[in-house]
């Protein structure tokens, strides 16, 4: 296999030395637990409170993880990604914002995003939190009284509130199948994914005949999901429709676990990394050996995924640009992988938010816990950008 992801030349092109030495900044800051918590604590009262630290926010974290405060924003990202044949997957940012009024806007601000995907060469996908249009307190009755799954809802109120995420994830749906848009359904927490998970089904069944519309999520650190990939798979052959599967390992660890303990009930998260590590790698091998009917995004940071992920696409006889298997990484993470994989044809994007910056604030904060946890990137994150700039200084 021809594919390496060490360069270091090729990863960070497009960053200036300053943009380069600010990431440095920054990872070195965040790489501090202690920091991070008491940032992630601190920071949504201080937005409340009208200090101006929205000018620090927006040159430090908001610049290395988001694309920009609206659309013609994240144009220029964009249009600068693509120059190095990296795709783009459109985040509309806005979390959890409560109220009908929000959730009509999440989805209209959703529908422009597609609309403007649909005019760039690099922006095959744009990406769906059901949270962004759904209340939480109607996903967590919908996720736990069984009768209510099957639409015998509690009350007509319920039934007519979940007739209208419907109506806007469908909405959402026939303007993406018309534009040729991918739709990628993000997977939230345990205790909201089932409604999330059916409604997938649902669109899935509508759209995915013949070409893959919309994409559903697996999160791997869940010791139930290799197994529901599985019955994915069995029901979109039974129900003659495409799988979109995006996988990835899941950004709630920590959450999970937490409440499993405070609430008394086994954690649904694998008791370690390995096992999660060996049930994200079966996965993605499970759906390239069934490519006929799963379209497959492996959205991963993870070196040695990726690089299995490619080299069983090689056995199995298909080409490095293959339109079944798509590869991303979070924006401002990770480019070592996704600008040497696109040197080498691979479909490989950045997943890239925008929105206003107090609305992206839960976003930012995982990417600054995912980044400080020991677990985490930062290191290696680190090491690649010292390694850089040293190459760069050299060269002068
Ligand atoms: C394009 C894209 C889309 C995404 N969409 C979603 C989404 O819809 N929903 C979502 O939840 N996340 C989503 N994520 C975030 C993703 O879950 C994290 O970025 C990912 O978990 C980081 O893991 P990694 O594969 O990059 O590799 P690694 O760095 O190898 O793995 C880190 C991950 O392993 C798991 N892990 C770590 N320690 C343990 C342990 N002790 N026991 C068990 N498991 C452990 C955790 O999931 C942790 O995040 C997305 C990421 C990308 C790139």
């Amino acid at each position: 296999m021809n594919l390496s992801l060490d360069n270091t030349q090729n990863a960070f092109a497009y960053k200036s030395n300053a943009d380069l030495r600010k990431a440095r900044f920054l990872f070195t800051v965040i790489q501090n637990p202690l920091v991070v918590s008491l940032a992630t604590s601190v920071t949504p009262f201080l937005m409340k409170s009208g200090l101006p630290i929205n000018g620090l926010i927006r040159s430090t974290i908001f610049k290395q993880f988001v694309g920009g405060e609206t659309l013609e924003d994240s144009a220029r990202v964009t249009k600068q990604l693509g120059a190095y044949g990296v795709q783009v997957i459109l985040d509309y940012g806005v979390e959890a914002k409560e109220g009908e009024e929000n959730f009509d806007n999440v989805a209209d601000k959703i529908i422009e995003a597609v609309e403007f995907a649909a005019t760039q060469k690099n922006v095959p996908y744009v990406s769906v939190k059901l949270t962004g249009l759904a209340s939480l307190n109607l996903l967590e009755t919908l996720n736990e009284a069984p009768r209510l799954r099957s639409g015998i809802h509690d009350s007509e109120s319920q039934t007519a509130e979940w007739e209208r995420v419907r109506e806007r994830m469908f909405a959402i749906c026939d303007i993406a199948n018309e534009k040729g848009v991918g739709i990628l359904l993000d997977a939230e927490e345990t205790w909201i994914q089932d409604p999330i998970d059916r409604l997938a089904f649902e669109l899935m069944g509508v759209y995915n005949k013949g070409k893959v519309v919309v994409y559903n999520t697996y999160q791997l650190y869940r010791e139930d999901r290799l197994h529901f990939l599985k019955l994915s798979y069995k029901l979109a052959v039974e129900g003659n429709f495409l799988l979109g599967a995006k996988l990835v390992r899941g950004a709630y660890m920590e959450k999970e676990r937490e409440r499993a303990i405070a609430m008394n009930y086994p954690s649904p998260i694998h008791v370690n990394k390995e096992a999660t590590d060996r049930d994200f790698d079966a996965a993605a091998l499970f759906c390239l050996e069934h490519k006929e009917t799963i379209s497959l995004i492996l959205a991963s940071h993870n070196e040695q995924s990726n690089l299995l992920t490619a080299q069983k696409m090689i056995e199995l006889g298909m080409s490095n640009n293959d339109e079944r298997v798509h590869f991303s990484q979070l924006f401002g993470m990770s480019d070592h992988i996704s600008f040497n994989m696109a040197l080498e044809n691979y479909n490989v994007s950045k997943y890239l938010p925008f929105g206003p910056i107090q609305e992206v604030i839960p976003y930012l904060m995982r990417r600054a816990q995912e980044n400080s946890s020991v677990n985490g990137q930062t290191n290696r994150e680190l090491l690649l950008i010292r390694k850089e700039l040293s190459r760069r200084k050299a060269k002068k």
